[in-house]
């Protein structure tokens, strides 16, 4: 059987030196490097950092096709092997020897001048002030008002994302095997004047979270991100964030457990 692959890599020095040495090992290996993510490509290599592969999800539009991570970044929690297991990656490979992380993602739809935004993250999105003032948003949990949240902002993680940015903020490490949301306020006002939950709330994965955003005392703009990327917005009617149908495959190879990945990486 004939393979064929993609290659995605920053343009760091470490990534193209090792896209080069990986370029080599699958020509003496018979597989087939395509440019584009035509029907025959069966695996994305991402190579670089997390950042890199978030980026690589984006720009394939979130594809069916696996991906596989080599890590020449900083952190590289979603990438598998280092630049040194080129030959044990190939091999392994052609043997079969690999299972398959699939991981949820997450969904907003943004309504404003009667329109509708979409956009999907892999890791969080989050509605939050874009400068140095609060924000007020009415939250609804399956379609009931659960509060009224005033500080920076909320994020809305999916699983895989909840090592990452949400960690920062106190949130949960989540097993990406569960299928939930997990709601992590920024910086949350309790006062006399507001009142916030201060802790994460995890929802289950059938349940939308509804986001009225208070224009009435508002200053600024409304910033809403998914993963690195941004849109601002004047006015915002409604916010919908949901887990996504789309999901994120990667590939692990026999000794991946996601508790050893989350103590070698941050303890
Ligand atoms: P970045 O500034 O390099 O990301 C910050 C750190 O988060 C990096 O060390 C990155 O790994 C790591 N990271 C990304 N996704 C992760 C995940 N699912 N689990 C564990 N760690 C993860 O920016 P970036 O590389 O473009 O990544 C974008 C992400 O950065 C955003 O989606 C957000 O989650 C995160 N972020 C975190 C903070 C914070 O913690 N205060 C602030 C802003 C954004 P690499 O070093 O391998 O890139
Ligand atoms: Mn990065």
């Amino acid at each position: 059987m004939s393979h064929k692959f993609l290659i995605h890599s920053n343009n760091t020095p470490s990534s193209k030196s090792t896209e080069k040495t990986l370029r080599d090992k699958l020509n003496a290996a018979k597989i087939a490097l395509s440019d584009t993510l035509d029907d025959e490509v069966e695996l994305i290599i991402c190579i670089g950092g997390d950042g890199a592969f978030l980026e690589a999800v984006h720009t394939f539009d979130f594809p069916s096709v696996p991906f596989i991570g080599i890590n020449t970044g900083h952190l590289g929690f979603f990438q598998e092997i280092a630049p040194d297991q080129l030959d044990e990656f190939i091999e392994n490979y052609l043997a079969g020897k690999y299972s398959i992380q699939s991981m949820t993602t997450v969904k907003a739809l943004v309504e404003h001048d009667h329109k509708i935004d979409e956009f999907t993250a892999l890791n969080e999105i989050i509605v939050k002030s874009d400068g140095n003032y609060s924000i007020h948003l009415d939250i609804s949990i399956g379609g009931g008002l659960i509060e009224r949240f005033s500080g920076d902002g909320i994020l809305i993680s999916s699983p895989a994302g909840s090592t990452a940015y949400n960690y920062s903020l106190g949130g949960s490490i989540v097993d990406p095997r569960i299928d939930l949301i997990q709601v992590t306020p920024i910086a949350p006002m309790n006062t006399t004047a507001y009142r916030s939950f201060t802790s994460s709330l995890i929802l289950p994965h059938d349940l939308s979270l509804g986001i009225i955003p208070d224009v009435s005392g508002s200053k600024g703009r409304l910033l809403v991100t998914h993963d690195s990327y941004a849109a601002e917005y004047d006015s915002v009617d409604n916010i919908e964030i949901k887990l996504s149908e789309q999901r994120v495959k990667l590939l692990r190879f026999e000794n991946y457990d996601f508790w050893t990945k989350v103590k070698s990486k941050f303890l």
